[in-house]
């Protein structure tokens, strides 16, 4: 059984709109009384509450509050859960010598949602293609709600259901959403492959992708028109006296700005990268390294950068989180696809400084766009011979050990360290392709 995701938008009525936001109101309640009680106990007594006792103290709760009965105990549970949660990213990164925020109060307006963290107290019904009711509740008093929204698996076991309330960045409207979890047989995963080809793909930021062959992928258009946007905003918002109407206008307004290009993004990196385990047999790439993109135009303290620019360490900004993104993306899909997925160890190889075509380290710096081999005489764009780079580890049997130390022609030795390169091969999936 494999686990999938789906989102489906919901239509409620004026009456369903109405018990939607009360439940939510219910359960921001909910939650603040139970991080209320948290900070009483330690400032009272010292002592701290786990989740087992507030879990414990929800019937005599109900008790007291019938209204809350018709939520479900299951999903009062999450909620609770919900804050243990926040208390536990809190201590984890107090430990970690971060210094993060304490768990807040949140405003009803301002709570995300809630949930029913298992098949219990709710249903999806899909109609074809005509979209879907999602039942909420039981008996008489259940709330039966349109939805829209289509999953590709028949067959599937509904696992747990989120209600998200969110506002929508574009148009400003409450909505409603139900994100939920199925576990669909691995047969029911599976996706048609149309292709066999084997790609090397340096994920940059010029482009978004650049491909062995030469072929690039474009970074969408709303790459380039978000980072001034954002900054024209930011730079309006610090002429504003903090807290004022018009500053709280404009923090709104950056806050839709960011949740419409994180919206994009997620929509484009599903079109590319379903697009790719589709046509590809084999797919290699540089391994994910935290801080490949991200690092900072600015510098650091230390070490201040030169030529900086706000607008370019934005745009680095919008596409390293993009990046996690396509491989996280990659990772769960070519599985689907029955496709080799080859993370090739970058401190190992080096891509971007060896040569594909004689496998010798040619040292650049970020700002040389071409690759020039004295040794063999090559010269290609940079990001195309990283690209190659990638594919020929992947085809090489053992994998290149890459320790960079002496240049080693191609093919390689017989008696190199191993690599420590991941390979991902579902052979189960490729024949059911
Ligand atoms: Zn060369």
């Amino acid at each position: 059984m494999e686990r999938r995701k789906v989102t489906f938008k919901l239509y409620p009525n004026a009456r369903q709109r109405q018990m939607l936001n009360e439940w939510l109101r219910l359960h921001a309640e909910l939650y603040n009384a139970a991080l209320q009680e948290r900070i009483d106990a330690y400032r009272k007594a010292g002592k701290s509450i786990s989740y087992y006792d507030q879990q414990n103290t929800l019937p005599a709760i109900k008790q007291d509050r019938p209204e809350l009965v018709p939520l479900g105990s299951h999903a009062l549970q999450e909620t609770l859960r919900r804050l243990d949660r926040a208390f536990q990213a809190f201590f984890r990164r107090v430990k970690a010598g971060k210094t993060p925020g304490f768990p807040r109060f949140k405003s009803s307006r301002r709570f995300p949602g809630f949930s029913y963290p298992d098949p219990a107290g709710w249903k999806l019904m899909q109609h074809g293609t005509r979209g879907a009711t999602l039942r909420l509740g039981s008996g008489k008093n259940a709330l039966m709600i349109r939805a829209r929204g289509k999953h590709r698996f028949g067959d599937f076991t509904p696992n747990d259901v989120t209600l998200i309330h969110r506002r929508n960045p574009r148009t400003g409207h409450s909505e409603w959403q139900a994100s939920i979890t199925l576990r669909v047989p691995v047969e029911a995963c599976a996706r048609n492959r149309t292709g066999s080809e084997s790609v090397g793909v340096d994920f940059g930021v010029s482009h978004w992708a650049n491909y062995d062959d030469g072929s690039q992928t474009d970074n969408p258009r709303w790459v380039r028109e978000a980072a001034p946007k954002l900054a024209a905003l930011q730079r309006e918002r610090a002429r504003k006296r903090k807290g004022s109407h018009r500053y709280r206008q404009l923090s709104e307004r950056i806050r839709n700005l960011h949740e419409a290009i994180a919206n994009s993004r997620r929509d484009f990196i599903h079109k590319q990268t379903t697009a790719l385990v589709q046509r590809c047999e084999l797919i290699a790439t540089e391994e994910l390294q935290t801080g490949k993109m991200s690092r900072s135009a600015r510098g650091s303290l230390e070490k201040p950068g030169k030529r900086v620019r706000q607008k370019a360490g934005l745009n680095r900004e919008i596409l390293s989180a993009g990046l996690a993104m396509a491989h996280q993306m990659l990772r769960y899909k070519v599985t689907e696809t029955g496709t080799r997925l080859h993370l090739t160890n970058t401190r190992q190889l080096k891509p971007s400084q060896r040569c594909s075509g004689c496998w010798n380290i040619v040292s650049k710096t970020l700002a040389d766009r071409v690759h020039q081999c004295p040794s063999c005489g090559l010269s290609m764009p940079r990001d195309q011979n990283s690209a190659r780079v990638v594919l020929y580890d992947a085809w090489t049997p053992n994998n290149s050990p890459g320790t960079g130390e002496a240049a080693r022609a191609k093919p390689l030795a017989t008696t190199v360290a191993k690599s420590n390169s991941v390979t991902r091969e579902t052979p189960t999936t490729a024949d059911l392709a």
